[in-house]
């Protein structure tokens, strides 16, 4: 089976590996220079060439990592043809191309989320207004995808019309946003295959967006993830079930939308039960690189089933234990400019059941593997428990080193939440 896979991260390279382990022939458009069959600096977006690219490979089913070929519908570009896309249309990754249209599609089929209220740019004013009305604890939203940045959580006045300030800088032109009440509590990954109709789930996962030890600093791209979260138990997720994930489902099917792909649940365990605060129409990264691995069953068998709609006659196995994943970043990353192209080693005396994913590296003039980004690697491993994973991912980081090397020293670390609902 030849499956072409887009994007170029350590997610992909998960993906990748996967899809090897369960019998396929991948080739990674563009991949990065340690996936195995990438096809550097190829376009993604352009689907044309990506069309040509499948019929030469006789390859018929594409599986999207990233959300942008997503949102650029490269799913609507091959409706109707022999080529299969693993991931929604255009207009339905608007779950999370667009935070408004998102919000709005909660409301209408009753999913718990946060209380908001949509704004456009020429209404500032306004929301300013409903801001200090709320004393500050809210969140300011930009509409469209953001990579992350889009998002300011306040907690106070000064804070909020910080974020307004900001938003009216780096937005320039028209614009909508969302301004929603401030929520509390842990949050939980939770993502599936689904086929609009079924839902397949896999582990629950926890990402850790900020930089710093102890959630400080500034976001990220995120900094490391684990599965299974301990806490997420049988109550937690029929709740999670009950008031998220089967309203997200039904109304898919009320508004027709044939979504086939990963959908992707970010909730917040608030005192007042889980409330979604966004989907993704895609895997997590780097929720991802522990999930695929924890994953016992064929994902290439799910995927096919999903596309077929027979996903109601498939489980789900996970394999037994925790897997832990603890990136390795560029010093300066994420600022927007930091140095790269230092030599990376130690990636050769890594125990044989620790996984290094590949995020941003390429090999120089001299064949040397170098630093290519912020999120440079994905170091996973897997234990009997989050404990003795733990340990291994990070007996795994201090074996890698090159010059600047970065990475949280807490992943997986955060004290058990009392949960109170
Ligand atoms: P991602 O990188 O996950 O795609 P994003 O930019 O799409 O992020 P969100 O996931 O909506 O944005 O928000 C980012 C983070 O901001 C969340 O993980 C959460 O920590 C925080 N956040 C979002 N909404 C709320 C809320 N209503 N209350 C409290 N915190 C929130």
């Amino acid at each position: 089976k030849n499956v072409l896979l887009l994007g170029s991260g350590a997610r992909e390279h998960a993906l990748a590996e996967k899809l090897t382990r369960d019998g396929a022939t991948v080739h990674v458009l563009p991949g990065n220079a340690s996936i195995p069959n990438s096809q550097l600096g190829f376009n993604p977006l352009d689907f044309e060439a990506v069309r040509a690219y499948a019929q030469a490979q006789d390859s018929t089913l594409i599986v999207v990592g990233p959300e942008a070929p997503l949102a650029a519908g490269i799913a609507d570009f091959f409706a109707g043809s022999d080529i299969r896309v693993f991931g929604p249309t255009r207009s339905a990754a608007r779950l999370e191309s667009s935070k408004v249209w998102s919000k709005e599609f909660m409301r209408r089929h009753g999913v718990a989320t946060a209380q908001a209220w949509p704004f456009r740019s020429d209404n500032i004013a306004a929301a300013r207004a409903k801001a200090a009305e709320l004393g500050g604890h809210v969140v300011v939203k930009y509409d469209g995808l953001a990579a992350g940045k889009g998002v300011y959580v306040c907690s106070s006045p000064a804070e909020a019309e910080a974020a307004f300030d900001d938003l009216q800088a780096s937005y320039s032109g028209w614009f909508s946003f969302l301004l929603e009440e401030k929520l509390t509590g842990p949050e939980i990954s939770i993502i599936g295959l689904t086929d609009g109709i079924t839902i397949r789930l896999l582990a629950t996962s926890q990402d850790h967006k900020q930089l710093l030890a102890g959630d400080q600093g500034p976001n990220t791209g995120g900094m490391g993830a684990y599965c299974p979260v301990p806490f997420a138990d049988d109550n937690v997720l029929a709740a999670v079930r009950r008031d998220i994930v089967d309203p997200t489902l039904r109304g898919l099917q009320r508004e027709q939308f044939a979504f086939r792909g990963f959908l992707y649940f970010g909730i917040m365990l608030t005192p007042s039960g889980p409330k979604l605060l966004e989907y993704n129409v895609r895997l997590g990264d780097p929720e991802a690189e522990v999930l695929l691995p924890a994953l016992d069953s064929s994902l290439l068998t799910l995927i096919e089933a999903t596309l077929d709609g027979s996903l109601a006659q498939q489980g789900v196995r996970q394999r037994p234990g925790a897997f832990v994943g603890v990136v390795l970043a560029s010093g300066g990353y994420p600022a927007p400019t930091f140095p790269t192209g230092f030599p990376i080693s130690g990636l050769d005396h890594l125990p044989a059941d620790v996984r290094a994913y590949h995020g941003a590296t390429r090999r120089n003039d001299a064949g040397q593997l170098v630093t290519n980004g912020g999120r440079v690697l994905v170091l996973t491993a897997h234990g009997r428990d989050l404990e003795e994973a733990t340990a291994r991912a990070y007996d795994a980081c201090a074996r890698v080193t090159f010059e600047g090397a970065y990475f949280r020293p807490d992943i997986a670390q955060r004290p058990a939440p009392v949960l109170t609902a």
